[in-house]
């Protein structure tokens, strides 16, 4: 049975649609695939393991039944990179590092959820390293419920005006130099991550190696996507 990998989902309790299409989603696919990579982004934002907004109910209860039958892993985004053990209990996923290595269909394929590949943007570097701290992470839970809410809201609105304002330029892409680093840090494997937005397939070479790159289709207004990989190779595909 194939495997299928998606990442960008950004559910809220602003997505109606989007959430519902998670659950007919993963209610289709049960018993149809071998496992499901979920590479980041799945929420909007996670302000902790104990949010107890609502609209988490049925993406946790879906993603826990197929679960229970196939087994699921989720890497951190950039948005919901507070996601932790108590989301593992939740969810009965299981938390990936971001990046990580598996080998299937005897392809070597080295999973990322992206950001980090997105060195021209030095200024959201910085924050991501200072993000990833355990201790910065420790001060951040230890806020009331209500103060993250708003923390993450107001992250989350800086955000929309940047991108508004550098109009989804060239800095919020993976740069080559970052991404044939990376795969020559793990022998030119075959590269999937999401986060760009820019769903593709590349082909990046130096010093006679070269690797294909996918990137995975973000879920936006009604519609997802995601990657397969069978014993054909990978291919992508569009949901909703
Ligand atoms: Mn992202």
């Amino acid at each position: 049975m194939p495997i299928h990998f998606i990442s960008d989902l950004h559910l809220s309790g602003d997505t109606p649609e989007l959430n519902r299409l998670f659950d007919e989603t993963l209610e289709n696919w049960r018993g149809a695939i071998d496992a499901l990579y979920i590479l980041g982004d799945l929420f909007e934002y996670w302000i902790g393991d104990d949010d107890d907004a609502a609209y988490l109910e049925r993406p946790l209860a879906t993603l826990k039944r197929f679960a229970a039958s196939t087994p699921v892993y989720v890497m951190h985004g950039n948005r919901d990179f507070l996601l932790g053990s108590g989301f593992e209990a939740r969810s009965g996923a299981t938390l990936l590092a971001d990046p990580t290595l598996i080998m299937a269909e005897g392809q070597r394929i080295l999973l990322s959820h992206g950001d980090a590949l997105c060195t021209d943007d030095t200024a959201y570097q910085t924050f991501r390293q200072q993000s990833r701290h355990p201790d910065w992470q420790a001060a951040l839970l230890a806020r009331s419920l209500q103060e993250r809410r708003m923390i993450a809201e107001h992250a989350r609105n800086v955000s929309e005006a940047n991108k508004a304002a550098v109009g989804m330029s060239e800095i919020s892409d993976v740069t080559d130099s970052a991404v044939c680093a990376l795969l020559e840090r793990f022998d030119w494997p075959t590269l999937i991550h999401g986060h760009t937005h820019r769903p593709a397939s590349h082909t990046h070479s130096a010093d006679g190696h070269s690797a294909q790159r996918w990137v995975i289709r973000d879920w936006h207004g009604h519609q997802g996507g995601y990657l397969r990989l069978d014993q054909h190779g990978i291919s992508a595909h569009l949901l909703g």
